[in-house]
């Protein structure tokens, strides 16, 4: 038996969630978010905004 088939490594997020870029508006620290509810996590603001 071969079960050398090529092992591609493919990277998908638990749960297929999508990490999106925010900046926030208080302090200006760039950070990955996930959901709807994201925030800043250096001033704990929830003045954050989308970016890219
Ligand atoms: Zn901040």
């Amino acid at each position: 038996m071969c079960f050398a088939e090529s092992s591609v490594s493919v990277e998908i997020e638990e749960g297929g969630l999508v990490t999106e870029q925010y900046q926030c508006s208080d302090c200006s620290s760039k950070f990955r978010g996930i959901g709807k509810k994201v925030r800043c996590p250096t001033c704990d603001s929830s003045n954050v905004k989308k970016v890219g």
